[in-house]
């Protein structure tokens, strides 16, 4: 194995209020002059419409198209559109879903997209990895990261709180991802690095200090989250994999996506999995499950509005959804009674 490994990183990041603005500039700063826009129904109202503006009034040629499902078929249709409309870059203007899909489709046209997320749920909108639906089921792919990050807080402060809190519980899950990864390095010998892992144990550190701003969704809070959730997304380049910013917690999230009836999001219920699993490695749970509740992010089974059954049946699932990663998961046996008591002790069920 090669010692050398290839970072890719956004050539800018801006975080701030009314930052959209900026958006012509950036594109005339990169050589841009005909872009697509890539949104949402939902997001092309709340933000598309004006970032259009702001591109046309710059003097740049402005196509739109949106990304109305999560699977394969839509990050064809995208990237049919953006090679047919001749663009230059996508602008992945909405959440998850539209950030994943431009990801992926401009990727596979060979052109660069620009990540401006309406939302903070999850630390995707800087990364380099794409979640997409596949036989209903979601699977993580390589794409590639975003040239530009334009993260506007005010934008974000105007989506519903519920993502806002889902970004704070993918944050926290950084607090067990780390210690998974270690253990990959100690048991497995999986190649770590301290820079990308002291990164994302930042991230955590920053919105616990913040949480009550972000709770009274102060400017403050909102920004520190942006800037974890870019952080994060910068961790997982320099370590060239998500080891960073996603272990055992992630994994029992995964596993809900697959069998529970009714999900929550992503971010909420990796923030559930990172109390049980802190709880494995004899973590202070209790702060984790503290700060969650102060951010007003889900701490059981109840508030995320899946059954307890299903619990119990993603913690006994968990590791075998991703066997090659290593984590504390493959160091205790648990059966599905144990895990109903740690589910139990957590409070969760
Ligand atoms: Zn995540």
């Amino acid at each position: 194995m090669s010692n050398t490994h290839r970072i890719d990183l956004p050539k800018v990041v801006i975080i701030g209020e009314n930052v959209i603005e900026s958006l012509g500039d950036i594109c005339h700063e990169f050589g841009f002059k005909k872009v697509m826009i890539v949104t949402g129904y939902k997001t092309f109202e709340v933000a598309g419409k004006r970032a259009s503006k702001i591109l046309s009034t710059s003097g740049l040629s402005v196509d739109h198209t949106f990304a109305d499902n999560s699977n394969m078929e839509c990050v064809e249709e995208v990237k049919e559109r953006m090679v047919e409309s001749g663009a230059e870059v996508a602008i992945a203007i909405g959440g998850g879903r539209v950030i994943d899909i431009t990801k992926l489709s401009s990727t596979r046209g060979k052109k660069p997209f620009i990540s401006i997320p309406t939302n903070a749920s999850h630390d995707g909108f800087a990364s380099k990895g794409a979640s997409i639906k596949e036989l209903n089921r979601p699977f993580s792919i390589e794409a590639q990261s975003p040239i530009a990050v334009i993260a506007d807080s005010q934008i974000i402060a105007r989506s519903p709180y519920q993502f806002t809190a889902s970004g704070c519980g993918d944050i926290m899950a950084k607090s067990v991802s780390v210690r998974d990864w270690r253990l990959g390095q100690k048991v497995k010998n999986e190649y770590y690095g301290e820079y990308a892992a002291s990164l994302a144990l930042m991230s955590v550190d920053l919105v616990m200090k913040f949480a009550e701003n972000i709770r009274r969704r102060e400017q403050s809070g909102i920004r520190t989250l942006l800037e974890a959730l870019v952080s994060c997304g910068v961790a997982m380049s320099i370590a060239g994999s998500s080891r960073p910013c996603s272990g055992s917690e992630h994994l029992f999230s995964h596993v809900l996506d697959i069998i529970a009836p009714n999900q929550a999001l992503h971010g909420e219920q990796c923030g559930v999995g990172t109390i049980m699993m802190a709880n494995l490695y004899d973590m202070d749970w209790m702060l984790i499950r503290d700060k969650l509740r102060l951010i007003g992010a889900p701490t059981n089974a109840i508030e995320l509005g899946i059954e307890s059954k299903y619990i119990i049946e993603a913690l006994f699932k968990a590791k075998e959804i991703r066997p090659e990663r290593y984590t504390i998961l493959d160091e205790i046996n648990l059966t599905r009674s144990k895990a109903k008591t740690l589910a139990e002790t957590c409070g969760v069920i």
